[in-house]
């Protein structure tokens, strides 16, 4: 039964891949709708217990993934997490690489970004307030320590930084588009990161991306076909959705991080 009201609560958000959710591995799981000011989210959003911790999950592209990363309403998606009253977002996404060394199957825990969408809507303070949101450093560093320890006791191939481009898509990017990200010092290429990150920063909401890298983008001409992407893509679920787990339990309650009060220097 679909819940229409916003008297539940969560304190950890995922939005993720459809694949990185898993009902089994949450208990009490109901489904909620969440109206926000600006549209309807990705989805309902599942809220569910995992020991102990309420925790939030909105399907990125919704849940039969029918929503490109262009026609994504990102505002919706974060307002509608803030209402539920989640503090911390954990946010998959699978990336190409533009670097040798970050191979296929690695996981990476962005350190900044660069913007190369067009026209999306990356703010809540439209007019009447002007809000200038710092982004020198964009991802929660409290989230990211513990990202990056909890990947290296798994096991997993973890890269502790990484410049993320965003580019607009739908389409890939040319191969003289991959070079020139190369050449500005990115690392990853993805499509979903921006406005996200900086709309969770305007809403005080620590926010920290794992990317996993599916294959190499189209700089390093080495063609891969379907059969190939898909089988890393779903390796890459598996390790995120381990990691999420184990993650999830050693966020502590309180924050050290300065992400909930962003917002006191940026208002104009
Ligand atoms: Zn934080």
């Amino acid at each position: 039964m679909v819940k229409i009201r916003t008297t539940e609560r969560a304190d950890i958000g995922i939005i993720g891949g459809t694949g990185v959710y898993d009902p089994g591995l949450f208990e009490d799981v109901i489904e909620v709708k969440v109206y926000t000011p600006f549209g309807a989210p990705s989805d309902n959003v599942l809220i569910g217990t995992y020991k102990g911790i309420k925790v939030a999950f909105i399907p990125r592209h919704g849940r039969s993934h029918t929503i490109p990363p262009h026609r994504i309403n990102y505002r919706a998606n974060i307002w509608a997490l803030k209402e539920l009253g989640v503090k911390r977002i954990l946010a998959p996404s699978a990336v190409g690489s533009l670097r040798e060394d970050y191979r296929p199957g690695d996981i990476v825990i962005p350190d900044q970004f660069i913007d190369r969408t067009q026209g999306r809507k990356a703010t809540f303070y439209e007019e009447g307030v002007v809000c200038h949101i710092s982004m020198a450093d964009p991802f929660c560093p409290e989230l990211r320590e513990i990202l990056i320890n909890e990947a290296k006791k798994l096991g997993f191939p973890v890269h502790p930084t990484g410049t993320y481009v965003c580019i607009e898509g739908p389409r890939f990017s040319t191969r003289s588009e991959s070079k020139l990200f190369r050449s500005w010092g990115a690392d990853i290429i993805g499509m979903t990161l921006y406005p996200e990150v900086v709309l969770a920063r305007e809403a005080q909401i620590c926010y920290a991306t794992i990317a996993t890298i599916t294959d190499y983008d189209v700089w390093a001409d080495k063609p891969v076909t379907a059969e190939e992407v898909i089988k890393t893509m779903k390796e890459n679920i598996e390790k995120v959705k381990k990691l999420i787990m184990n993650v999830i339990p050693k966020i502590p309650e309180e924050r050290s991080c300065e992400c909930h009060k962003a917002i006191y220097e940026a208002l104009m």
